[in-house]
């Protein structure tokens, strides 16, 4: 076992003075047990740990690092920013281009508002589909995870779910009350939905593919049911596109499954690795904002220019290479190779993806929503998680998040994850 003696003692010190030793839950290893290493570096594929251990990186800063870490035109891009000022609260250049880069790659999105976060851009758009219609409810999905405001931490996904509460404790009742938490991919029960509040259904929220509990496709057909049962009670129709924005497809999951909705957010990629979300729609909804609408929303670092020109950077980029193709291969590569090592190791594994997403669930049944993701076995992924780390390719640290597959993992890379995956599926799990 590679020494962590320096990651330790940082995590000792860390936890006498962050909860939990970190500033975001996932990253303490609670799921798989053990304790976090800290990164010294990162680059490409691999990220290096403050003892000198070497991984594989699968979790790519949980998607923003699309093309692999440190991509040198992302860091010249920020350095030349910062060169100029970090922050002025006023007007830049670059948010302007960032905008005008979203809604020609986006053609649902007229007019967009840039944020700090995924999680602002997803609060900021529920308020805004309640202002527009003025109504108060809204309908997620359980295992979905739209951030952590308030009314949107209700059976919600990733961080929340892998610690057992998916419904967080100081969120007064009054605020989730407005909050329908339906099964994904099913249908009768939004008809029931709308059926009991036909008038009060300010707006549906989703992850087009969903990549916090995991990852579960929608099944053929869902989300056209999603469109079409919003268009007709007049609610409005929220991606949430912060994970599969600009990786699915260059225009999003929207454009991969031929939907438009009314309003969708983003962040991760659009950041480069920058703290940065953003909310955009149809332009007579937008128009609803401050300062032109009533509905209230701000930001003193929102449009940042280093965070702009790090997301432009990643984009300029990804629009300049044959790079979704090679995405798409290298997962399917990804696939092949573990479906066909689980099969000889006789270790039933339910593995789903979409493009560059993926997660293996420890299960011999579909995985199509929450419920079939959590009869999956957690024992099995802890020692298949250690396993990997230990042959030296980094994993989610639980079994609720999706993998990220960069266009820096080779084909090589990938092969050697495989060949890891059968030795570790073999006589580990
Ligand atoms: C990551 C994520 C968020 C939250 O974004 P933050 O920048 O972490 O606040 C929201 N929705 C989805 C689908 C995400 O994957």
């Amino acid at each position: 076992m590679i020494a962590r003696t320096k990651s330790e003692a940082l995590f000792a010190r860390a936890l006498a003075c962050l909860p939990g030793g970190v500033n975001s839950p996932v990253r303490a290893f609670r799921a798989v047990g053990g304790t976090p290493f800290f990164v010294q570096q990162a680059r490409g594929c691999r990220i290096t740990d403050v003892d000198g251990n070497e991984y594989l990186d699968y979790v790519g800063t949980w998607g923003p690092a699309i093309l692999g870490h440190a991509h040198p035109k992302i860091i010249a891009a920020v350095k030349a920013a910062a060169g100029q000022g970090t922050s002025f609260g006023i007007p830049n250049p670059h948010e302007v281009l960032m905008a005008e880069r979203i809604t020609r790659l986006v053609p649902s999105v007229q007019k967009v508002r840039l944020t700090n976060s995924g999680t602002e851009a997803c609060m900021s758009a529920i308020r805004l589909a309640r202002g527009f219609t003025k109504r108060d409810k809204i309908i997620k999905f359980a295992g979905c995870y739209h951030g952590h405001a308030d009314s949107l931490l209700v059976k919600a996904g990733s961080g929340a779910l892998t610690f057992g509460h998916p419904d967080s404790a100081g969120v007064p009742a009054d605020f989730a009350k407005h909050t329908l938490v339906l099964p994904y991919n099913e249908i009768e029960p939004l008809q029931a939905a709308f059926a009991a509040h036909p008038r009060d259904i300010a707006c549906i929220i989703v992850e087009p593919v969903a990549g916090n509990a995991g990852l579960f496709n929608p099944k053929p057909g869902w989300l056209e049911f999603l469109r079409q049962i919003t268009a007709t009670h007049g609610a409005l129709l929220i991606f949430d596109e912060v994970m599969t924005g600009f990786r699915l497809a260059p225009g999003g999951a929207q454009e991969r499954f031929g939907i438009t909705p009314d309003l969708s957010t983003f962040g991760k990629i659009i950041g480069g690795g920058l703290p940065v979300g953003a909310l955009g729609g149809r332009a007579d909804v937008m128009d609803h904002l401050a300062p032109l609408g009533p509905v209230y929303q701000a930001g003193t670092l929102s449009g940042n220019p280093l965070a702009m020109v790090a997301g432009l950077a990643n984009l300029d980029e990804l629009a300049a290479g044959d790079y979704y193709a090679q995405l798409e291969a290298r997962g399917a590569q990804l696939e092949a190779g573990l479906r066909a090592a689980a099969g000889s190791a006789r270790v039933a594994v339910t593995f789903n993806r979409c493009g560059s997403m993926f997660c293996c669930y420890f299960t011999d049944q579909p995985v199509w929503n929450l419920d079939d993701a959590l009869r999956a076995d957690r024992e099995r992924f802890k020692k298949f998680f250690h396993g990997m780390l230990a042959a030296g390719v980094y994993l989610a640290p639980s079994p609720f998040e999706a993998g990220f597959i960069s266009t820096a993992h080779g084909e090589a890379e990938v092969e050697m994850t495989v060949k890891a995956a059968a030795r570790v599926l073999k006589t580990r799990v």
